[in-house]
């Protein structure tokens, strides 16, 4: 027990005379946080964001319903609208969708509830570092699968290490973050067969954060019986980063296990509401992901035309690149106002960059810094 004189004074010197603070569970001792910084420049190509806001018909058609809300009481639990709503676009029953607030929350309950303590997930990198990341909180032992030096996954040897680890989960990203690259329907069934074969099935999760940007979807091939779960966001297409918003897509007894494993109450009424009134607007999130995908080429062909720079495909809203000063070209590139996310000391990332793909004059910005960041 503290002595008197110790509990006189503020209660932050009485508790630090005392103890000193609590610590980060002894597996979780070098856990680093997730910093991709926050900077206020003039051109923010940095996370993959929409550009664009949502129309103005959203925020009406929104804040009409949030100020309809019977804010006293709790919001539906099973956030029925929204799913139904959701169900009705994608062409799968409500029963088969889980959201969550952003796809991370997705894919942290299925490491709540499939990972944990003597069980691991199987990545391979480079890519989302969310995954390897949520799994260690969650206590889920991590095997690491490595793609090619080109960044392409080979799905042979892939599933010889999902045969030789056995792992519980398998996470694959397509279109990949950071790369940008897209894997085939036939890796998503290669890597299914040998989880779905066992006598107790593993479970695939395809993270298709960045999909609508890209030719095709697994969401078609979820199944009652199927062991496979497809994440998706609002936070990309849907220009909602800031509502929190993603779904998963997936057998109805994967979405009644994850339903008991999250946090009753999790999704808000202003955030199931958003997430319903953004499907009325289709027309307009289809205009803005085709403007994406035509600056995308643009910007693409400028790299490719650039000297020193060698730029990878992508199926995303953002491209990998590299160049030979990586670091100093992040370094210049932020002195001339424009921030891209910066991976240049990441293991298997050497001197690259990613560019998130944004309005035409920001995209410019980003070129004319960048040859001039080149030149000197
Ligand atoms: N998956 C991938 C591959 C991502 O890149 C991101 C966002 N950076 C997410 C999931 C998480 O998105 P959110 O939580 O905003 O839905």
């Amino acid at each position: 027990m503290p002595s008197r004189s110790a509990c006189a004074g503020p209660a932050h010197e009485r508790f630090t005379a005392v103890v000193s603070g609590p610590r980060l569970r002894d597996d979780l001792g070098d856990l680093e946080g997730y910093h991709s910084p926050q900077v206020d420049v003039a051109v923010r190509l940095n996370t993959n964001e929409s550009p664009y806001p949502p129309p103005p018909a959203f925020f009406e058609a929104w804040t009409a319903g949030v100020c309809g809300a019977l804010a006293h009481r709790y919001p539906d639990r099973a956030a029925r609208t929204l799913r139904e709503a959701l169900g009705g676009f994608l062409g799968q029953p409500a029963e088969r969708i889980f959201c969550a607030n952003g796809s991370n929350e997705v894919l942290q309950t299925l490491l709540l509830g499939y990972g944990g303590p003597g069980r691991s997930a199987l990545v391979f990198e480079p890519s989302y570092v969310l995954h390897a990341h949520i799994a260690r909180i969650t206590g889920t032992g991590v095997v690491t699968g490595e793609r090619r030096a080109d960044f392409r996954l080979d799905p042979e040897g892939a599933v010889r290490l999902v045969e030789e680890a056995q792992p519980d989960l398998v996470f694959l990203t397509t279109p990949n973050n950071p790369t940008g690259m897209v894997e085939p329907r036939e890796t998503v069934e290669a890597l299914l067969a040998p989880l779905a074969a066992r006598a107790k099935p593993g479970l695939l999760v395809v993270d298709e954060a960045y999909a609508e940007f890209s030719p095709w979807s697994a969401i078609d091939m979820v199944a009652d019986g199927v062991p496979l779960v497809v994440a998706r966001t609002y936070s990309k297409v849907w220009s909602m980063a800031a509502f929190r918003l993603g779904f998963g897509v997936a057998p109805a007894s994967i979405v009644a296990d994850l339903e008991k494993v999250v946090l009753p109450y999790h999704l808000s009424v202003p955030t199931q509401l958003a997430g319903t009134v953004a499907l009325r607007f289709t027309g307009e999130m289809g205009a803005r992901v085709a403007s994406i995908k035509t600056e995308r080429e643009r910007v693409a062909a400028a790299l490719a035309a650039l000297d020193g720079v060698e730029a990878f495909p992508s199926g995303a809203n953002f491209i990998l690149f590299r160049t030979a000063g990586g670091q100093a070209t992040w370094e210049g590139l932020l002195a001339a106002g424009v921030l891209v996310r910066n991976f240049a000391r990441w293991p298997r990332l050497d001197n690259c960059l990613r560019v998130t793909i944004g309005r035409p004059e920001e995209n410019d910005a980003f070129l004319a810094a960048l040859k001039e960041v080149l030149a000197q």
